[in-house]
Order: C-alpha cells, then structure tokens, then sequence
C-alpha cells in the first residue's frame, strides 16, 4: 500500500460502492401493505401512487409504470413508431440500454458524438447526421452521470427536421435544464429505478409523455395488448412491461427522498472537485447557468499533457506508471486495492463490437472507430483535437465513488489516494 512519502492508508474494511441503494424504512411499509392486502401483482395503490408523483414532479401529464427502464425505452420506441431499417440518431458516449431497444424494433442506430462541456449529445454532430442522412425521424438522447445535455439546440434542430426526441433520463431524474426536469423534453421519455439510480424499487422504470393516447398505447402493450373484450382478444404484440406493486412500494418509499439524495450527491462532488484542485484533472462539466444536475455519478477527466501511456484491447488495459502523470486504468486498480469501487466512464456504442459496423457521426461527418487498441487521447486530428470525443473522454476519464452513504472521511481519504497516483 501507498506510503511513498506520509501516511500509510490501509484499504476500507467496509466496501466504498460506487452507487449502492439507499433505504430510510418508509419503503418497507408500503412493501408490508401491498402483503397484507393481498395487492401482489401489477395492479394496485403503490404503482397508482408512484405514477402520478413521478408525473407531476417531472412535469409532464402521465407516467406509465414498467418493469425497467429498458422496457420504457422499448415503448417509447414503438410509440415513436421505429420500423425495421429506420435510421434512428443515438447517443454514442452512453450504457448500451439507451441503444438496444431500437434494435429490439428493427431500427439502426446511428451514433452521434459526444461534446465536451455536458459528455452529452454534440449538437453540431447531430446537425451533420441530418445533412448526411436527411430522412431520420426518431432521436435518442441521455443525459449522462445526471447532467442534463444541450436540449435548446438539440431540440430546435429535431424541430427543423420534424424528428421526434426520445429521452433516456434514466440517469438523471429530478436534474433540471431551464427550471424544467429531464424526462419532460422529448414526446416520449424514460426514467430507471434500477438498484444503482439516484431512486431504486431494486429495479423499475418509467415512461413519460404528455399524449393520452400514447401512455394508453403503452399500458396497453405493457400488460399483454389485450383489447375490450371477454375473453383474451388480441390484434396487437404484447409485452410484460408492467411494474410489481411491490416494486412500486420501495419506490413509493423512496419518492420522498429524491432531493435528499440529490444533496448528499452535490456535497459529494463539490467535495472531489476542492480535493482536486492542483491535480491536472477537472470533473466531470454541466453548464452551470442553466442547469441543476441531480450529481449521480461524480466524474473526472484527466488533462491530457498528464496522462500516462494507457492502452486497452477489447477486454483488457495496460498502462505504464510515469512521475507526475496517471491513467483511469492506475486509478481503477488503486481505489479497487483499497477496496473501492469506481467505474470507467461508459465505452462508446461506435466501439463496441456489437455495433463496430454502425455508422458514426462526429463534427467532421462520418467517423468510425480505426483501430481496435488505441492510445491515450484518442485520435487526434489535423488542428491536434481528437476527432473522436467520445473515444478521448473515455480514455482520459472515469467514475469516482459516489455512493451517498460515503463518509467524508471515506471520502477525504479516496481523494488522497487518486492524488498519490499522480506522484
Ligand atoms: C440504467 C440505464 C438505463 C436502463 O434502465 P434499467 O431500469 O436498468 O433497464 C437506460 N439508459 C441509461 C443511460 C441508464 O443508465
């Protein structure tokens, strides 16, 4: 262990997770309620309650409860109405659950880059992806870590195009752009409450829209597409996309302490960006004049005049220790020596294998990934920017624990050691 030239610090004897879920005891008793009167199913008053909370604190008309958030995704690309072979415009810097429900449809995604100051959507990519592929109609959009992306313009250039905006809030519920929450901005939008979100039921997910038909549409899918008649009659595909009560009951519990968590969040990454300072690293950026994040994940990107020699196969990294300089991959293997948990910021859809063949829209125009292992700082272009932001941040950054039941004494000590690998 570290002890170079001060104090030795001993790895945590309890696990520092990255983001674990939060109980506070109301979640147990509406758990107890939906047992004791029998209400053990996807009908029942926790999915009633839980629906129209998420609704009107995000602003929109109606939630649809499901059973994950990849299942809000799935309908919400149905109702956008994706068919097989449609060009659908994706987030490229973000978890595959944005992504494959296009797939489950037919459609082909097509990967718009990343900008650097929200890791979201680029909206001058996204404006080159219509000049090259004019006949796109649907758009999916993240907004990463909890940071809300450049909605204004990307809205206004989905306007111009008559292209609908399918929103994956999953990350990001109760952040707000404008005043407005994330989950309220496209025509259909998502929220997770998976076991790691900023609100858990252990797993869930809900779709959001202001259109009474489509939120039937999907209450419709989601429980088997049966239609008004006495027996089981069905004309179209059916899903079994609902919520369990149950779940419902955790998140019900939950619901209260949204800005509770978002606070603890902000004290966390205010407190990583102090311990920082001096390092040749920043956190991860959100534009801070119009918008609240709610800080699920705090992140940071490594300069890049400080980056060690870092190379990474498909599953493997390697780096080589320098004086003064570090690399996500030392940092990773050194926190999970102390026994903490963090995470490399998502690997973009373009680098994936399953989606290596997709096109990929960067500033420039069409990109696509060269080469399988690549260096720190990705590839740079002719002006010695690399071409590929996507590609850079994930080399250059990472996921710092962000676990709300952290210590700041767990925390102080975890900034001390990510300032130890740059010695
Ligand atoms: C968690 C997550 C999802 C999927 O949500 P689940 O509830 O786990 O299905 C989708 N998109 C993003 C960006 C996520 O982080």
């Amino acid at each position: 262990m570290f002890n170079r030239n001060n104090t030795t610090i001993m790895p945590f004897e309890n696990k520092v997770w990255l983001s674990s879920p939060t109980m506070h005891g109301d979640e147990i008793n509406y758990v107890i309620e939906a047992y004791e009167t029998n209400w053990m199913s996807t009908v029942g008053k926790n999915i009633n309650e839980v629906e129209q909370f998420c609704a009107s604190k995000v602003g929109v008309k109606y939630g649809v409860a499901l059973s994950c958030g990849t299942a809000a995704l799935h309908l919400a690309v149905k109702l956008a109405g994706v068919k097989p072979g449609d060009k659908v415009f994706c987030s490229d810097m973000t978890f595959d659950a944005t992504v494959n429900p296009v797939v489950y449809e037919g459609g082909v995604p097509i990967f718009i880059d990343a900008e650097y100051d929200t890791w979201n959507t680029d909206p001058i990519a996204l404006e080159k992806a219509f000049e090259l592929y004019p006949e796109v109609k649907t758009v999916v959009i993240a907004h990463l870590y909890g940071t809300p992306g450049k909605i204004d313009e990307i809205k206004a250039i989905c306007k111009r195009h008559n292209a609908v905006i399918v929103e994956d809030a999953a990350e990001s519920f109760g952040a707000t752009y404008k005043g407005k929450q994330t989950g309220s901005f496209g025509e259909f939008n998502c929220i997770s409450f998976n076991g790691n979100k900023i609100i858990t039921g252990s797993s869930g997910g809900m779709l959001l829209t202001d259109d009474v038909e489509m939120a039937n549409k999907v209450r419709k899918w989601s429980t088997q597409s049966r239609e008004n008649a006495p027996w089981y009659q069905h004309e179209e595909l059916g899903y079994n996309y609902r919520m369990s009560n149950v779940v419902a009951g955790v998140i019900r519990g939950q619901l209260p302490y949204l800005y509770e968590h978002i606070s603890q969040k902000k004290s966390i990454y205010k407190r990583y960006k102090k311990g920082f300072e001096g390092l040749p690293v920043s956190m991860n950026p959100y534009d801070i004049d119009n918008c609240e994040p709610n800080f699920w994940l705090s992140c940071m990107i490594i300069d890049r005049e400080a980056m060690c020699k870092q190379v990474r196969s498909e599953c493997e990294a390697l780096y080589l220790p320098e004086k003064g300089k570090s690399c996500p991959t030392e940092i990773l293997e050194t926190l999970a020596s102390y026994n903490v948990e963090g995470r490399p910021i998502w690997k973009p859809m373009h680098m994936q294998p399953i989606y290596r063949m997709h096109s990929f829209v960067t500033r420039e125009g069409c990109g696509r990934a060269k080469t399988n292992a690549y260096m720190a700082g990705g590839i740079v272009g002719k002006d010695g920017k690399p071409v590929d932001v996507g590609m850079d941040i994930f080399a250059r950054g990472l996921c710092l624990p962000s676990d709300n039941k952290m210590t700041e004494k767990e925390q102080d000590i975890i900034i001390e050691i990510v300032r130890r690998c740059f010695e």
